[in-house]
């Protein structure tokens, strides 16, 4: 059995707490047995579990896995704690706001022999699954993915980064993407901003990523695909599975944990997780200059 803690008790915190202490029955995650909580603020014990300071956790030994479930800002220094400590680290999308750090962060653990996972909850849905089977096969000659939402707590970090997973859609379903251009619209008076990066495939099709917040806007990707073969102007209806998202992505995470995940495998996810953080900087340095 490994211990677990879980940092940040927000919406992801809890859902963590939830899928640790119940897990699919048969799965590797039966081997994660969540042993505290960590939060800033004074907290009452959460379905069950009780609230450990972050120095307990690091020294505990019977706690050898973190799962940080913070705000975005707060990754970095809370995924350097722990893996520093030697604890193997589950980390909600995006691990870090800079490439640099999450670079740091791929080196520490291989050195320190520990799991680093960053929970992409976004390529286990029904709808990506649909859309990557629909875009098999065929030639991008242009698209859009206009993504809409409503306006994010503080903390969250550039469009690029909060809508990481859009991003990662985009780089799994047409490969390796550049930069060509890249602006923001903000209105800090209404919460309104508007992020606009125009992206080129490697065989030089356009393909624009927006990401437009405001409070009230209803969540929402809104694609046109043009292929050499047809346009695909919304994600296909698909059901939904039957195992939440979240658990899926525990089973996946305790899975690399018990060694059952190849060295490709883990190696083609690094080098997909480290090329998305290093675009979403590079559009962030584009929309600033
Ligand atoms: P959240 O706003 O619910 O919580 C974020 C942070 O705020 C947590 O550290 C939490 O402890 C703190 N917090 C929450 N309520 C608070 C309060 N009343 N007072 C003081 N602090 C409070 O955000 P979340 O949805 O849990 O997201 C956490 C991370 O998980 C983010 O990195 C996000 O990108 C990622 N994530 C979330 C989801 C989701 O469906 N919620 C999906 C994928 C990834």
């Amino acid at each position: 059995m490994l211990g677990a803690v879980v940092v940040g008790i927000g919406t992801a915190g809890q859902v963590r707490i939830r899928d640790i202490s119940a897990p699919l029955l048969g799965s590797p995650a039966e081997k994660l047995n969540v042993k505290g909580f960590i939060s800033r603020r004074s907290l009452d014990p959460q379905q069950g579990v009780s609230q450990i300071s972050v120095d307990e956790a690091v020294s505990r030994e019977d706690i050898q896995v973190a799962f940080i479930c913070t705000e975005n800002v707060s990754h970095e220094d809370n995924t350097r704690t722990f893996l520093q400590a030697g604890k193997h680290v589950c980390v909600e999308y995006p691990m870090t706001m800079n490439y640099k750090a999450a670079v740091e962060f791929w080196d520490l653990a291989q050195k320190k022999g520990l799991i680093l996972h960053e929970e992409h909850i976004e390529l286990l849905t029904e709808d990506y699954k649909v859309l990557k089977r629909e875009v098999e096969g065929k030639t991008l000659l242009e698209g859009t993915l206009h993504f809409t939402g409503g306006a994010l707590k503080p903390g969250f970090g550039f469009p690029t980064f909060s809508g990481i997973a859009r991003l990662t859609w985009l780089i799994e379903l047409f490969g390796e993407l550049s930069v060509t251009a890249a602006t923001v619209e903000e209105d800090l008076g209404s919460n309104y901003s508007k992020m606009t990066a125009k992206l080129l495939t490697s065989d030089n099709r356009p393909l624009t990523w927006i990401e437009e917040r405001s409070p009230g806007l209803p969540r929402a990707k809104n694609i046109n695909f043009h292929f050499d073969s047809c346009t695909l102007t919304q994600i296909p209806p698909a059901p939904r599975g039957n195992i939440g998202l979240f658990m899926q992505d525990l089973i996946h995470f305790s899975s690399k944990l018990a060694g059952h995940v190849s060295a490709e495998e883990l190696q083609r996810e690094k080098l997909r997780i480290l090329r998305c953080l290093h675009l979403a900087e590079e559009i962030q340095n584009l929309c600033q200059s």
